[in-house]
């Protein structure tokens, strides 16, 4: 069998060491995540859905604990090599969309690439295949301000995954967007990762969408348990 995709193990974070503020946050949280998996990633909000994300990919180091990534012990990289793993593995996609305002839709999945040395043409084409797949091809040479909230957040997809990565790691992917929108612009993020076959981890606390990934995991006491 292949590597699992993501495996983290025994994590621990605090924020505030050693101060009267100190925040316990992970407690020895453990995950494994096969390729092709997307798993939901339940809990209330404050219990550490952030900070476990962020150190899954590569954004934050924890305490204690390993980060594996296809097999390859993130633990004693240097910047650089994390850095280059994250651009090339992972795609983020947050609550709220980010897009740079300045530029067009097809802009913002474009400049990624780019920065990864990917040709022109090729990021034009692969912006362009991406936004056609979340439906909205015609959008792209809008800015984001003249974009649907719900349009933004598929622009914002479509850019987690310009650079090919193979983990998706989101955060309340939807959490913005009215219930209607929300479940519409959900439909299009599963068939988007399905089709591609990343793995992803995707934190939400409405459990009509968790109940609709391959399996759910809670975090609570921060560590993870099957939901
Ligand atoms: P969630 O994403 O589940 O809402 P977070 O990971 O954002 O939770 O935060 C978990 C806890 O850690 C919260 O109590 C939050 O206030 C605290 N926290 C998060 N980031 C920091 C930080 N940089 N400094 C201090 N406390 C933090």
């Amino acid at each position: 069998m292949s590597d699992p995709t993501l495996d983290i193990s025994g994590l621990t974070k605090a924020y505030n060491h050693g101060l009267p503020n100190e925040v316990q946050v992970l407690q020895g949280a453990s995950l494994t995540v096969q390729p092709g998996e997307i798993v939901a990633l339940v809990a209330p909000s404050g219990a550490g859905k952030s900070t476990l994300l962020h150190i899954a990919g590569l954004l934050d180091t924890p305490d204690q604990g390993t980060v594996t990534i296809r097999g390859e012990d993130m633990t004693n990289l240097s910047d650089r090599r994390r850095t280059a793993v994250r651009r090339a593995t992972v795609g983020f996609i947050y609550q709220f969309h980010h897009l740079l305002p300045e530029f067009t839709a097809l802009e913002n999945i474009v400049l990624p690439q780019l920065a990864n040395g990917v040709p022109d043409k090729d990021a034009e084409a692969r912006a362009l295949d991406l936004l056609g797949r979340v439906g909205v091809a015609e959008r792209a040479t809008h800015r984001p301000a003249a974009l649907s909230g719900g349009e933004q957040q598929r622009v914002a997809f479509c850019r987690a995954l310009a650079n090919e990565p193979s983990l998706l790691l989101a955060d309340e992917p939807t959490g913005n967007l009215d219930p209607e929108t929300s479940d519409r612009v959900f439909d299009a993020l599963m068939a988007l990762v399905r089709d591609k076959g990343l793995a992803a981890v995707i934190a939400t606390h409405n459990l009509e969408l968790a109940a609709r990934m391959d399996r759910q995991v809670r975090l609570t006491g921060g560590a993870l348990e099957a939901a």
